[in-house]
C-alpha cells in the first residue's frame, strides 16, 4: 500500500552509523569536514551515530550545522549498576538527539532480545531522543517466505504499549540483515514490498495511516544504489553503515538528488 494519502512530502532522512569506527579526535575531524560539504542543508534530516567516546566533542562540533548526533545503543534504566552501559539521559548531556535500537548486531551478537528493545525504547522516549528503531529479516527467513512475518512479530512486541504519540517520534528503520555489510542492497521492490507492508502494519497498530513516519531503508546503501531506493513511494530514508565512513560517500549518498 503505497504512501499515497501522505500531502506533504517528508524531508528525506539520512542517518550514517559509524559502528565501533574513529577515535573522538577522528570523529571530530570527520564530523567538521562533513558540516563543512553540507553546508547547513535545510531540506533533510541528517544523523551520524558516533561511538559513545565521541558523542560530546562531534555533538558540540557540529553546533550550527543542522547535522543531529545519534548513539548507537542505550540501557533501558536511567543509571544503576549495570556496568559498560549508557543511558538515555547520559546521551541527552552528551548532546544527542537520536538513538539506534535494536540493531541487528545487537540483536546478533549481543543477544537483544524484543522485550529489551520495547524497554529501551520506551526509555529513549521518555528521555525526550528521538528511536532510530531498526528491524529486519535474516536470509533463512526471506528464503521461507517469512520475511513479512518476522518484520510484523518485531513492530508488535518491539512497539508493544507505545502510545501513538510515541511512534510520532519514532523513526523505522527497515535493514534486511543479508544486506548490511555484504554489498548486496535488497532491490527496490524488495524494499518497497517491505516498507509498505511497515506503514501498513503501523496504521493498524496506532488505529491511523502514520504518514507522517519516517520509515528507512538500511544495508549496503551507497552513492550508487541510493537513488533508486529513494524513488519508492514507502522509502523516507536510509540508514548508511561502511559508506557514511567516508566524506565523498556519505556527502554523496546526502545530496542524492542534487
Ligand atoms: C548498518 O549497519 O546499519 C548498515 C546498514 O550497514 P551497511 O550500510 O554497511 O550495510
Amino acid at each position: 500500500m503505497p504512501n499515497t494519502q501522505d500531502p506533504t512530502p517528508m524531508k528525506p532522512f539520512i542517518a550514517g552509523n559509524w559502528k565501533m569506527h574513529k577515535t573522538a579526535g577522528e570523529a571530530v575531524a570527520f564530523a567538521q569536514a562533513l558540516a563543512g560539504e553540507l553546508n547547513a542543508a535545510q531540506d533533510r534530516d541528517i544523523v551520524i551515530a558516533p561511538p559513545f567516546t565521541a558523542l560530546h566533542a562531534v555533538s558540540r562540533s557540529l553546533a550550527g550545522s543542522g547535522i543531529k548526533v545519534a548513539a548507537q545503543n542505550l540501557h533501558w534504566e536511567r543509571e544503576g549498576a549495570y556496568t559498560g552501559e549508557i543511558s538515555a539521559a547520559m546521551a541527552v548531556e552528551a548532546g544527542c538527539s537520536y538513538a539506534i535500537i535494536g540493531h541487528s548486531e545487537r540483536r546478533k551478537l549481543f543477544g537483544e532480545k524484543d522485550e529489551e528493545i520495547n524497554r529501551k525504547l520506551k526509555s529513549v522516549l521518555a528521555s525526550g531522543l528521538g528511536p532510530i528503531f531498526c528491524i529486519g529479516e535474516n536470509l533463512e527467513d526471506r528464503d521461507a517466505g517469512r520475511t513479512l512475518a518476522v518484520l510484523g512479530s518485531q513492530l508488535r512486541k518491539g512497539l508493544d504499549s507505545l502510545t501513538r504519540r510515541d511512534i510520532m517520534e519514532t523513526v523505522i528503520a527497515y535493514e534486511p540483515v543479508w544486506a548490511i555489510g555484504t554489498g548486496r542492497a535488497a532491490t527496490p521492490g524488495q524494499a518497497q514490498e517491505a516498507h509498505a507492508f511497515i506503514r501498513q502494519t503501523l496504521g493498524k497498530m496506532f488505529d491511523a495511516p502514520p504518514a507522517g513516519i519516517p520509515v528507512i531503508y538500511g544495508g549496503s546503501v551507497s552513492p550508487g544504489n541510493i537513488r533508486s531506493l529513494m524513488e519508492q513511494p514507502d522509502i523516507n530514508g536510509v540508514l548508511v553503515g561502511g559508506a557514511s565512513l567516508d566524506v565523498d560517500s556519505f556527502v554523496r549518498i546526502v545530496n542524492f538528488d542534487k
